[in-house]
């Protein structure tokens, strides 16, 4: 066994690249969370930016799940629009399978990705209105990582722990 592949043995999560404090978002802002900062400097996790992996430019125009959460997308009942109308799902499914690639090529078995994005948010997305509101549901990327059997959690639960 090479030196590599033991070290891909310690990883753990793959997490979201805004969260560890680089530029990734829509708006080239990030989302430092500390806590998981420190899991990729001790080698436990890996960063990824799917919008970025599936394609878009940072930074893009804000983008919501319209009909449905991100299980609905990859189910072909629902979108991903900007602000501006253009329809971006082919990007967003393309980004979460890079996530999924990444997790599996690493091992990882667990995510901690950023709250209420339309990419990387679990459990709460915003509605698809673009007015703040907020409804039960998972990002595109969160929802195929659950679905491959990954446990998926946010900076914010990890910060509640
Ligand atoms: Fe962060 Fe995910 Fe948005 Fe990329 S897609 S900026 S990793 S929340």
């Amino acid at each position: 066994m090479d030196n590599k592949t033991t070290d891909f043995q310690k990883v753990k999560y793959v997490v979201s690249s805004c969260l560890i404090g680089l530029n990734t978002r829509y708006d080239g802002g990030n989302k430092l969370c500390k806590p998981v900062l420190q899991l990729v400097k001790e080698g436990l996790a890996m960063p990824l930016c799917p919008e970025q992996a599936g394609g878009l430019t940072t930074p893009r125009p804000p983008a919501e799940l319209v009909g449905g959460d991100g299980k609905e997308v990859l189910a072909g009942k629902a979108r991903v629009i900007t602000k501006q109308g253009k329809d971006v799902t082919h990007e967003f499914i393309a980004g979460a399978l890079s996530m999924l690639s990444l997790a599996r090529i690493i091992g990882a078995e667990k995510a901690i990705l950023k709250s209420l994005s339309p990419s990387c948010g679990c459990g709460a997305i915003y509605d698809g209105t673009f007015s703040g509101n907020i409804v039960e549901g998972d990002g595109v990327t969160a929802a195929l990582l659950k679905e491959a059997g990954l446990e998926v959690i946010t900076e914010e639960e990890l910060e509640n722990d």
